[in-house]
């Protein structure tokens, strides 16, 4: 089993012989049991010398974890802690997969016609000790039943099962939306970006309204960040999944039963597309940095595609106003509601004073491509000294008088009287 594995698993011909001998290879085998309503996972390791020494990771909601080698699991703690053999071997475990979100419906699902959770649900972030330099060459894969297929972010390799990459990591695990079942997909290639959107054959979604409005809208949002994704997988299912939208890498579940674009003008799969594509993440208590630039682009991004005429995307913007006023906090806490709210009126007033001040006619689109590019998580910080490049000065909209709950995460010279 193990040399099976050592040859499927070979190294690409573009990777040396000096890297080759510092690689391990992980190949993750999920197998999903739908009358359970379980998934079972295999991981299984291969490596020529000790090289992964250790992997510790939350219990979270993994059962029955069992395998080779040293495994101790500490409920108290919620960790377990695998030391494998030298030249590797097996951990296995069970995740009961359906998974309630504030109680209107779940984010995690699985029954006899089709499975949609993210490969996070089932495969517990891990940390691990390794030999100095090793790096994981980790795949993906599926055992389905009989008649159902598979979407994931990863492009399925000609060896079958996918090769999972990361250009950052030496230690990568398979992650975002996995759909399974009977299902139908369609492809394009929008804005240099492979394009999936797959959903049940049975579940109504429209696949085809999703490209176009890619269509007219993603050359806008590729326009403003420095790496978009070579993919991005769209998977859509109705209930009883959630009735929204959320992002994982490279990917968005969207319940098909959204509209493309609601009747206030806003977007929930723009605004899914847009974390995907930022691919950012805030300090504590920054969330609404993360929320208001997804929601004040998925507007901006469907006014300059022509999706939404300058008068309906000067309402929508006037009645996120009228929802910013209830807004009692800005910075803190996971952002929603009126806190996005008064996030998006902020930015909307921060990208005028850049137009009115900026000669060269910058806007906030350069503000987020800077942060982007500084590979920094998003802090008010951030946003001030990027914004006050182009205005010359600390901006008005970023008054530490109008953020409310910010006033102990604003720079120094913002917080003085
Ligand atoms: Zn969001």
């Amino acid at each position: 089993m193990a040399a099976a594995i050592l040859a499927g698993c070979g190294a690409p011909t573009s990777e040396s012989a000096a890297q080759s001998a510092t690689r391990y290879d992980l190949t993750y085998t999920l197998t999903p049991l739908p009358r359970e309503q379980v998934v079972e996972v295999e991981m299984e390791l291969v490596q020529s010398r000790r090289l992964l020494r250790e992997m510790s990771f939350a219990i979270g909601r993994a059962v029955e974890i069992d395998g080779e080698g040293e495994i101790s699991v500490d409920t108290g703690n919620d960790r377990v802690r695998w030391t494998p053999p030298e030249s590797g071997g097996t951990l296995t475990w069970r995740v009961e997969l359906p998974h309630a979100r504030n109680g209107s419906g779940y984010d995690a699902w699985l029954d006899a016609s089709f499975g949609l959770f993210r490969a996070e649900d089932v495969i517990p972030r891990a940390s691990t000790r390794t030999l100095r330099g090793a790096a994981s060459r980790t795949r993906l894969r599926l055992e389905l039943p009989a008649g159902w297929s598979a979407v994931t972010q990863y492009q399925r390799s000609s060896r079958g099962g996918y090769r999972v990459r990361s250009d950052e990591r030496r230690f990568v695990q398979p992650s975002g939306w996995i759909l399974l079942g009977d299902l139908g997909v369609r492809r394009d290639d929008i804005a240099g970006i492979r394009v999936a959107v797959a959903a049940p054959a049975d579940h109504d979604a429209r696949r085809i309204d999703m490209l176009a409005l890619l269509n007219w809208t993603l050359p806008e949002i590729v326009r403003l960040v420095p790496e978009p994704p070579p993919r991005l997988t769209i998977v859509a299912a109705g209930d009883p999944m959630w009735r929204g939208g959320l992002s994982a890498p490279s990917s968005i579940f969207v319940h098909s039963g959204r509209p493309l674009i609601s009747e206030n003008g806003t977007s929930t799969l723009l605004h899914e597309v847009m974390h995907v594509l930022m691919s950012a993440r805030a300090e504590p208590g920054h969330d609404w940095l993360l929320e208001g630039f997804a929601e004040y682009y998925s507007l901006e991004v469907l006014r300059r595609s022509g999706s939404l005429t300058p008068v309906r995307h000067s309402q929508a913007l006037a009645q996120l106003e009228n929802w910013a006023g209830t807004a009692t906090l800005l910075c803190g806490g996971e952002s929603s509601g009126s806190q996005t709210a008064l996030a998006v009126v902020t930015f909307a007033a921060l990208d005028r004073e850049i137009r009115e001040h900026s000669t060269g006619g910058h806007s906030l689109d350069d503000v987020l491509h800077d942060m982007l590019g500084a590979d920094a998580a998003f802090s008010l910080d951030l946003l001030m000294h990027f914004a006050a490049e182009y205005i010359g000065e600390n901006p008005d909209a970023l008054h530490i008088g109008k953020l409310p709950g910010c006033r102990n995460m604003a720079p120094a010279s913002t917080t003085s009287p």
